[in-house]
């Protein structure tokens, strides 16, 4: 039985680039997008056909839902138990730029609350719910950490046992940079970025491991509109690697962690970003 993914906003760039990886593992997929089926079909058609190349058999599944709305999150897992009937890993890559980048003395309370609606209230309870059906998945009562074992030894917990269902939650270098055009960005994905150490502390206990991958400057659609000027911050030197990040970069270091190459560990933050977050004298 191939293990089931669910990532969020597969259609296009970096959810899309994890898609593939997966495929390539072997991974049946439920592929989330807002509102472009035409990308969210073609993800679907290159990720079987990928898998194919690969010589593993998948099937692959678009679901339209809006992250940000609780019915919608619902009908993900619906659709996900419906289709495949267990989840493996859930991907939180879905996310959303400020429509215009405003000053932070102009910017709109109308525009912070949709990137909070979206980039952290969408992934908080979608997560609350993936965890809940993983943790029933596995047999167990939804017990507190409290009235579990404290200690496992280490023939119970074999690292080869089958895999722990996975949480990985894409945030940003944003999480910890300023930038003061787009302040109501910054601000979810440093509030994003606290997902995981919370849901890595809750749900250790249940068998799953919960991590987080920061992305830097990545090529995909959200990133078009300032290409010109990432060009030339990259090209003066803002990463030590000195090259544009692709979504196949973010896809790999899922599949990395999907493949169990991380088993003692869980909270991790993995950057991806170039090498953007050294501080350099
Ligand atoms: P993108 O190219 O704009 O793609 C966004 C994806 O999210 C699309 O699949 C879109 O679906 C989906 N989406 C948007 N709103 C949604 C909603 N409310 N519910 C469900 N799906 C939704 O963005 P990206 O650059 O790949 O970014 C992906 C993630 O990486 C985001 O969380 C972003 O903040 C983060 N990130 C990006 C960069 C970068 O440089 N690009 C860097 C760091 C972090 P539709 O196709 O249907 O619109």
């Amino acid at each position: 039985m191939n293990p089931v993914s669910l990532i969020t906003g597969a259609s296009r760039g970096i959810g899309r680039g994890i898609a593939l990886e997966l495929a390539k593992l072997g991974h049946d997929l439920v592929i989330n997008y807002a509102g472009n089926a035409e990308a969210a079909r073609k993800t679907v058609d290159d990720c079987v056909a990928t898998a194919r190349t690969a010589g593993k058999t998948i099937r692959a599944e678009a679901c339209q839902a809006d992250i940000s709305v609780g019915v919608d999150r619902a009908k993900l897992i619906s659709f996900t138990q419906e289709k495949f009937g267990r989840l493996d890993l859930l991907v939180n890559n879905a996310g959303v730029a400020p429509t215009v980048r405003a000053d932070l003395l102009d910017a709109s309370e109308e525009s912070f609350d949709r990137l909070i609606a979206i980039n952290v209230k969408g992934p908080y309870f979608l997560t609350q719910l993936a965890a809940k059906w993983m943790i029933e998945q596995s047999g167990e009562r939804l017990s507190s950490a409290a009235a579990r074992p404290a200690v496992v030894s280490a023939a119970a917990e074999d690292s080869r046992a089958p895999s722990r269902p996975k949480i990985i939650t894409i945030s940003s270098v944003s999480a910890y940079t300023a930038s003061t055009n787009r302040g109501d960005y910054c601000v979810s994905k440093a509030a994003l970025s606290m997902l995981t150490p919370l849901f890595a502390s809750r749900l250790a206990a249940n068998g799953i491991n919960v991590y987080e991958i920061r992305p830097g400057v990545i090529a995909t659609d959200m990133t078009g509109a300032v290409k010109e000027k990432y060009d030339k911050l990259i090209a003066d030197g803002l990463t030590p690697i000195q090259r544009w990040g692709t979504p196949e970069d973010v896809g790999r270091a899922v599949a990395a962690i999907a493949s169990d190459a991380f088993p003692f560990s869980t909270g991790e933050v993995i950057n991806v970003d170039g090498g953007f977050h050294l501080r350099r004298l």
